[in-house]
This record gives structure tokens, C-alpha cells and sequence, in this order.
């Protein structure tokens, strides 16, 4: 279970999410998360961890690749592959 730091149990968990719109306005999403949900998302990060360790990546494309420090590098991923197999 993840505790806050006063150690009590978050009550409920809300996303304030800046929609931009002609008008821009704050919209707040309430959600949930159970100790499974916990479980499973330390369970799919170490998994990541243990990906990234033994050397493996694959692009996985988004808002985030403008900014990428990787960006030059993993627009040739898979080139050098398709060339080495296409002889
Ligand atoms: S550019 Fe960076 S963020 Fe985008 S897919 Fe490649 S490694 Fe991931």
C-alpha cells in the first residue's frame, strides 16, 4: 500500500489536469487505486528496470520525443536491422 509520509493511507487520489482550450480551464479527475494496482505497477517497473539492464529497447513514440535527449539516435533504431536482413 502506498502510504504518505505522514505514513496514513491517501484518502483518494485526484489528477488537476490544465485542459488548452480557446478558454483554458482546470479539470479534476478523482480515481482509485487498490493494493493490486500498486502490486502490478512495481511488478511492470521492475520488469523495465530488468528490460533496460539486459540491453533491450524499442521506441515507444509520443509527446515526449521533441525533448528527448535519444531522439537522433532512436529515429535510425531498427534501419540498421532491416538493411542487415534485406541482403
Ligand atoms: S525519441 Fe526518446 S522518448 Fe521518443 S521513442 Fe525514442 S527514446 Fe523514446
Amino acid at each position: 500500500m502506498l502510504l504518505l509520509e505522514t505514513g496514513a493511507e491517501p484518502s483518494q487520489l485526484r489528477i488537476d489536469a490544465v485542459v488548452r482550450t480557446k478558454t483554458p480551464k482546470v479539470q479534476a479527475l478523482a480515481t482509485r487505486r487498490a493494493t493490486t494496482d500498486y502490486v502490478r505497477f512495481f511488478g511492470l517497473a521492475q520488469a523495465v528496470i530488468e528490460t533496460i539492464k539486459a540491453g533491450c529497447f524499442y521506441p515507444n513514440p509520443g509527446w515526449q520525443c521533441p525533448t528527448c535527449e535519444f531522439a537522433e539516435h532512436c529515429r535510425s533504431w531498427g534501419l540498421k536491422h532491416r538493411k542487415e536482413t534485406a541482403r
